[in-house]
């Protein structure tokens, strides 16, 4: 099966191909149904497939579609994964079973959105909500200019950010933007203000298949930021040296950090992967975020600056939605041969590299 083989079009071609791929690897899939439909009233879910005996001592997750329109890039992935027997053979021996779970915010990657229904980031959902929630003062400031009344943006809007960039530089809009906010809900990078569906039933996969681990990997696939078609491996553990030391060990010296300003990512709360600790805390965890870039982060920001403001305003004609939503898939999903070819090798390196550090 050729790379580009392995993508697919629409969420429900690729939960078609993912399930496809998972029968012909004799494997079974476990299927968590999501309450909602998605866009073409197909049904969404979240699909867990275990690659190796349950009481695995070593286990290594590869997870898509945290971001939802991620999923396009995540899901090829898993599918071309799954149809390559030498790299399965090779994880049977090194004793590591291999989670695959596709699809982690099906519903975004349905409808096009980078975040789940309930309009949340799912990388910043993962807080103990039974204490306060950070506050973003800087993202509090610039709300109405990130998301503002008129898109495309007013002249006034476009001015006054312009000035902000200047003065503070890409790096601080960057942290104010993205690092996560509880406090506009109808704004970007929303964290929320309790688990969403997404987070309570990954917490449940972890807890069922989680437990049994001595050593735990995780590779969660990204796009969005960074060259085009170049995955940075961001560490996806506690800001914990002995763990990051063992990140570069496996995945090598040019594992990037968001803890020392490394990593093309901005300082982040609430991160999915946090999960690790509080479901599987007998385990040795060791974690990256696969993250490929597409677009410069301008474009980027403004495909997903634009789809908010669409969000927020249902009224809009069919033309514009459709222009915007296009712009969207664009900006996390480069539909060239291409590009998925590198996106594909790059995380059979890292996934063949996480097999190693597993095994130790
Ligand atoms: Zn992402």
């Amino acid at each position: 099966m050729s790379f580009a083989r392995s993508f697919s079009e629409t969420y429900a071609q690729a939960r078609g191909k993912f399930l496809a791929a998972v029968d012909r690897a004799g494997l079974d899939a476990e299927s968590h149904v999501h309450p909602l439909r998605g866009s073409e009233d197909e049904a969404l879910a979240m699909d867990v497939v275990l690659d190796g005996p349950r009481d695995a001592r070593r286990l290594l997750l590869i997870t898509s579609a945290c971001h939802g329109v991620e999923g396009f890039c995540g899901s090829g992935i898993q599918v071309a994964l799954l149809h390559d027997d030498a790299w399965r053979q090779a994880t049977r021996d090194a004793g590591v079973a291999v989670l695959y779970i596709h699809a982690l915010n099906p519903w975004g990657f349905s409808w096009c959105r980078r975040v789940t229904q309930e309009n949340v980031d799912l990388n910043r959902n993962f807080h103990d909500f039974s204490k306060p929630l950070p506050a973003n003062p800087g993202y509090d400031e610039i709300a109405a200019l990130i998301v503002p009344p008129t898109w495309p943006p007013s002249d006034e809007v476009n001015a006054k950010l312009q000035h902000l960039l200047e003065e503070r530089g890409l790096a601080a809009l960057q942290a104010a933007i993205s690092g996560g906010q509880h406090s506009h809900p109808q704004g970007l990078y929303f964290g929320g203000l309790n688990p969403t569906w997404s987070n309570q039933t990954l917490r449940q996969v972890l807890r069922e298949h989680g437990r049994a681990c001595e050593r735990l990997g995780w590779i969660d696939l990204h796009t969005g930021l960074g060259p085009s078609g170049h995955g940075e491996r961001i560490f996806a553990c506690r800001d914990d040296a002995t763990a990051l030391a063992r990140a570069r060990d496996w995945w090598g010296s040019g594992v990037t950090s968001i803890y020392d300003g490394s990593s093309s990512a901005a300082r982040l709360t609430g991160m999915m992967w946090l999960a690790a600790y509080d479901e599987c805390p007998q385990a040795e965890y060791t974690g990256i975020a696969l993250e490929y870039g597409t677009l410069p982060m301008m474009d980027v920001l403004n495909s997903l600056r634009a789809d908010q403001w669409l969000e927020n305003h249902p009224e809009t004609p069919e033309a514009v939605r459709t222009q915007i939503k296009r712009q969207l898939r664009e900006a996390f999903y480069t539909d060239t041969d291409a590009w998925k070819q590198r996106v594909v090798e790059q995380a059979k390196a890292a996934s063949d590299a996480a097999v190693q550090g597993l095994r130790g």
